[in-house]
């Protein structure tokens, strides 16, 4: 199983960041080690003292697939579900300072928190799905997948000329803006379409 992750897919997180909006997608991917432990607390990892929660929209594919097309996209995607793409800003601005990968800021061990799924079956509103990401109880980040700069059929035809998809991976499809620091004792919580797809302590 692969995680391949999206950035800058929704232009007002690119400019809060200080990055342009790119005219293809912005990929890199995150190892089946990043897969954080449900009911585990986030433990913030040592070498950084800026990890920020960034939550985002998950794709499971649940069918083998190249070179997809856009007008048949949908068909691959078995799941949708919320998580979060753990990021070690500091270690990451720094990274892009010296134009090196980005895997140690964002691909390391509990990195990928992956909340609950729910098939899509049913789901006729995948291009407007609203999504919420509460920091003790205040909203920090609110998401609608009709604002991505790149779209879920163009995301998964654009992923799969580079990588073929496999049943079970999953596809992070980028954070809306709002995105910020996570300090012990914090508690995150997800939902999607006003419903709880996650719940983790940070540590
Ligand atoms: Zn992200």
């Amino acid at each position: 199983m692969k995680i391949i992750c999206v950035g800058r897919n929704y232009a007002e997180h690119a400019r809060e960041l200080g990055n342009e909006v790119a005219e293809e997608p912005v990929l890199f991917m995150k190892p089946d080690s990043a897969v954080m432990q449900r009911n585990n607390p986030f433990v913030i990892p040592t070498f950084s003292n800026d990890i920020h929660y960034e939550c985002e929209l998950l794709l499971k594919i649940g069918r083998h697939g190249k070179c997809i097309e856009e007008e048949f996209a949908y068909r691959y995607i078995s799941e949708i579900g919320l998580g979060i793409d753990f990021t070690a800003r500091d270690v990451q601005q720094e990274l892009k300072a010296k134009a090196l990968p980005w895997e140690k800021a964002k691909a390391f061990d509990g990195s990928a928190y992956i909340g609950d799924f729910k098939a899509v079956t049913g789901i006729s509103n995948l291009g407007e799905l609203k999504f919420e990401l509460h920091k003790n109880d205040a909203i920090v980040q609110s998401g609608n997948t009709a604002n991505m700069v790149h779209s879920i059929p163009k995301l998964i035809a654009y992923i799969s000329q580079y990588f073929s998809l496999k049943i079970g991976d999953i596809i992070f499809t980028g954070t809306p803006s709002g995105v910020g620091p996570v300090r012990p004792g914090d508690e995150l919580k997800g939902f999607l379409e006003g419903q709880s797809m996650f719940r983790v302590r940070v540590r």
